[in-house]
């Protein structure tokens, strides 16, 4: 009998969505899925996938459901890691690159949330980390993770609620007096989950000195690629700083095309390892490694997104729109980032409101407390997770006056 197992929490973020669904109020306002939406509150398939799903339907190639190899497929992998690494520019050095892709073992994988489970049950098996160190706050899935493969957990400050921006002091502190040589070091590639503060370039850079220096083992989680400043190129930087390193680094990037391609549902992404380029036997080794887990677990990823994917990024002309579809969505949230700070200066609402403007990518941590985030739920609506945090893009030129002022009401209570 299973009567006796514990219980398992529910997902906060999907049971608040379904709450928000099932609501009747016609000024309900949904802040909670990190999803993108349009002015009107509805999902934007982009017009750069639009134009490969026609495709796609007009060729009718009878090998279009056909499986895909255990790693993936090649193409989109290779366009993946491009992608990510910022190999193939107009002025690269070939013979470097060629060198450099060397290092990396790519895989398929079910997403962002598949690519960072195909890391921790690579590292828990073959590495065997003491600890992984997360963010204090960070996507709560990172916990679920790392948990399933049986290795501990630990913090590192990461927000500062007293100024509403990253902790470096603090974070440095901890991971310097207590991480130990093989630990694993969770980094959000940029945007962060859920407080939408990033390292700056500096502080980036002493974050990879201290993972040089006391060997400890990056991890990233590319999440925003493209999606939080508009240019795939600078939400990149940090991997490609760490991976750019004179003395190589091992490291992995989780890599999700959710958000970039908006793609959810069709569950695309990449894994990539990155060993230290010592022994060219290695990366094979690694890669042949991945592939058995993954035949084990689910055989090879999806078909649909990875296919849309490297349609768009291998076509000039579906790249140029796909770079538009970026700044679309980028550029909205961005405004509407504004249009909350305006907002509650216009009402003069207690407290400092900069961070709003200053955070980055799809989330804002407000700041908010569980007690006002919770009277906004009962008394107006409008929901949030109980951290504060809100998603960006549920506010609309409709919206957002309404729920600055149900803000500065409960602010002011
Ligand atoms: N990592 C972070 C930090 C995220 O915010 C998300 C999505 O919200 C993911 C990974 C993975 O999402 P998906 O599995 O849809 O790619």
């Amino acid at each position: 009998s299973f009567s006796n197992l514990p219980d398992a929490p529910v997902d906060e973020i999907f049971s608040l969505n379904h709450a928000y669904v099932a609501d009747p109020n016609p000024n309900k306002v949904n802040l909670s899925l990190g999803v993108y939406r349009t002015e009107e509150g509805q999902p934007w398939p982009l017009a750069s996938v639009e134009q490969v799903e026609q495709e796609l339907y007009t060729q009718n190639d009878p090998a279009r459901h056909e499986y895909l190899p255990i790693e993936g497929d090649s193409v989109f992998l290779g366009h993946a890691r491009d992608l990510m690494f910022g190999f193939n520019k107009p002025d690269a050095d070939v013979g470097k690159e060629v060198e450099a892709k060397k290092r990396i073992a790519s895989v398929q994988s079910i997403s962002g949330t598949g690519a960072n489970h195909l890391g921790a049950a690579f590292l828990a098996h073959h590495f065997k980390p003491k600890h992984v160190w997360v963010s204090i706050p960070t996507w709560a899935n990172h916990h679920t993770i790392w948990e399933l493969q049986g290795i501990e957990r630990k913090g590192y400050p990461y927000f500062d609620a007293a100024t509403c921006a990253f902790n470096f002091d603090g974070a440095i502190a901890t991971l310097e007096n207590e991480a130990v040589e093989g630990d694993v070091i969770l980094l959000h590639a940029c945007a962060h989950n859920p407080t939408g503060v990033d390292p700056s370039k500096e502080q980036w850079k002493e974050i990879a000195e201290l993972c040089q220096r006391k060997r400890l083992f990056p991890f990233f989680d590319s999440a925003y690629q493209g999606f939080a400043s508009g240019s795939a190129d600078e939400d990149a930087w940090a991997v490609r700083y760490f991976f750019n390193l004179s003395t190589p680094l091992e490291m992995c990037v989780a890599q999700s095309f959710s958000k970039n391609f908006g793609l959810y549902g069709h569950r695309t992404g990449a894994f990539h390892l990155v060993t230290n380029g010592a022994n060219p036997a290695e990366t094979e080794l690694v890669r042949k490694n991945l592939c058995h887990i993954i035949r084990g677990e689910y055989s090879m990823g999806p078909r649909y997104g990875s296919t849309i994917v490297k349609r768009v990024l291998g076509d000039e002309r579906l790249r140029a729109q796909w770079q538009d579809d970026l700044t679309v969505m980028s550029s909205r949230i961005k405004r509407m980032r504004q249009a909350l700070y305006d907002e509650l200066k216009r009402l003069n609402t207690p407290g400092s409101w900069e961070h709003i403007i200053n955070q980055n990518g799809m989330f804002s941590y407000t700041g908010l407390t569980l007690k006002q985030v919770l009277t906004l739920r009962d008394e107006f609506h409008i929901y949030l997770l109980k951290s504060g945090r809100a998603s960006v893009s549920g506010f609309s030129e409709k919206n957002v006056a309404y729920v600055a002022q149900a803000i500065d009401n409960v602010v002011r209570r």
